[in-house]
């Protein structure tokens, strides 16, 4: 019997189903991460957490559940803010959605031609693979896109669903409605934790998340030196991670990374040598374990040298303003700080493509690569727009729409070869 088999056994994971998603996961690390030349001591810490992704960080979650009485909410979006969480006394997580799970049982509950991120939470939790999922004392989801809005009704009645109402404009009217629908999380956090959310337990957790936010700004600064010092697949890795570690070891962490980072940058040493074609990518967020166009791209002579993406830059562009002392004071900071996200879910969002353009300009980009989910009709509609823009800015671009199957991986290598020739 394995190590953590007994807990998740008591968690109700398929455990053979579940060894053979470990198996596949761990080779999947080995050939795209542990096989990087030049990496960092500091990653050490990375490795460890995803070889013990489902065994060390859901075993400290079970420990805050049982002996500190603390709960488990789980997310799919960044738009759940995560200071409400913390200054309930509680446990945010994202809950990964980057690989295809139970694809059977879920097309019998949702439609075919659903994105893959949509139908990978309701695989993993239909085929009984996530300790994570089912560590979950509430999964808060929100009405982004009309897909995920639609498949929480189906998801809402096998596990522990609350939806958020995201506005899709950003008038006043707009700003009221989530208003009222962070104070209507809060009070729901309250009921479920019996914990009162205070000004001080808020300004706390404010602190918390931002400097979080602030340690990945500060990686993706030292990240634009040329030789880049750090690969993309990796800052992804850290971009993922950031979803379900304890924020403060986390931050700890990242900012020791960029103390070698700094050292690195000083000798002169990069993952890649000075000139290698840098890379963007923008568009649908990419959860653990969805590594497939990040090593696919630096297989092929570039360099991801940002994310313009909920896992990436979107998620820590903006800081939460720590200025206010009172409850409604930081309240509205949150609800000012939330409505600034960029989503393609919003009608219009030209903020968006400015951006991407900034985000080139800042990191040196040589092109763009749109990533986009099949079937993800927000972001494809916004490829046409961003791809205009960018042409105007005279950044060349490449729409790639793909899902979390491995058939085409041979073309899109060829197709990010012949771009990288381009932007040489
Ligand atoms: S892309 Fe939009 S819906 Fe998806 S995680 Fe980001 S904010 Fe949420
Ligand atoms: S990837 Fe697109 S379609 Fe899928 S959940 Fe996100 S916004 Fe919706």
């Amino acid at each position: 019997m394995g190590k953590y088999d007994a807990m998740w056994e008591k968690l109700n994971i398929d455990l053979p189903a579940h060894e053979g998603l470990m198996e596949v996961l761990g080779k999947f690390y080995g050939d795209i991460y542990l096989s990087q030349q030049g990496r960092l001591q500091g990653m050490e810490y990375l490795d460890l957490v995803l070889s013990e992704i489902h065994g060390l960080r859901v075993k400290e979650l079970q420990e805050a559940k049982q002996l500190q009485g603390r709960k488990v909410i789980g997310t799919f979006c960044v738009f759940v803010p995560e200071e409400l969480t913390i200054a309930a006394n509680a446990i945010q997580i994202g809950l990964c959605s980057g690989a295809d799970a139970g694809k059977e049982q879920v097309e019998k509950l949702i439609p075919r031609n659903t994105c893959a991120l949509i139908k990978s939470f309701m695989g993993f939790k239909l085929a009984r693979l996530c300790p994570f999922t089912e560590s979950c004392d509430l999964i808060v989801g929100e009405t982004t896109c009309d897909g995920k809005k639609k498949a929480y009704e189906t998801f809402g009645k096998i596990a522990p669903m609350y939806v958020m109402e995201v506005p899709q404009r950003k008038s006043e009217q707009d700003r009221a409605l989530w208003k009222a629908e962070i104070l209507r999380y809060k009070e729901t956090l309250e009921k479920l934790t019996g914990n009162t959310i205070t000004a001080q337990s808020l300004k706390k957790a404010i602190v918390i998340v931002n400097n979080k936010r602030k340690a990945i700004q500060r990686l993706n600064k030292l990240r634009v030196a040329d030789p880049v010092p750090i690969s993309g697949r990796d800052a992804l890795l850290i971009n993922q991670v950031g979803f379900y570690d304890d924020p403060e070891r986390f931050t700890n962490q990242v900012n020791l990374l960029c103390d070698q980072l700094e050292e690195k940058i000083a000798r002169g040493e990069g993952v890649a040598p000075q000139g290698t074609p840098r890379l963007l990518m923008s568009g649908c967020p990419m959860a653990v374990p969805n590594w497939k166009l990040p090593y696919v791209t630096e297989s092929s002579g570039a360099v991801i040298v940002g994310e313009e993406s909920c896992v990436g830059t979107r998620n820590i562009r903006d800081l939460v303003d720590e200025s206010g002392q009172t409850l409604d004071e930081m309240i509205d900071a949150l609800t000012d700080r939330y409505l600034k996200i960029d989503c393609a879910c919003f009608t219009p969002n030209s903020e968006r493509v400015d951006n991407i353009l900034n985000l080139a300009k800042e990191t040196r980009a040589d092109g763009v690569l749109q990533y986009t989910l099949l079937f993800c009709q927000p972001y494809a509609q916004e490829n046409f727009r961003v791809e205009k823009s960018l042409q105007d800015a005279e950044i060349p671009s490449m729409v790639i729409e793909t899902d979390y199957g491995m058939e085409d991986v041979e073309q899109l290598k060829t197709r990010i070869e012949a771009f990288v020739e381009m932007v040489k």
